[in-house]
């Protein structure tokens, strides 16, 4: 059984939703919450490793 990279479930930084991830997503790009349409950008420590990645308020 093949494990793909785990990718962390994320959430919202307006309305806390989870924000799941393709998992293609590069730091820095935008991605946009599904349930009330904040923009948000994903950020991280290391662009190799989604444990690291967040998503920040697009201010
Ligand atoms: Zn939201």
């Amino acid at each position: 059984m093949e494990t793909a990279t785990s990718i962390p479930e994320l959430s919202c930084p307006i309305c806390n939703a989870d924000l799941p991830l393709a998992g293609d997503e590069r730091l820095g790009e935008s991605v946009y919450c599904t349930y009330c349409g904040a923009p948000g950008i994903l950020v991280g420590r290391d662009k190799n490793d989604p444990e690291t990645w967040d998503i920040e308020e697009d201010i």
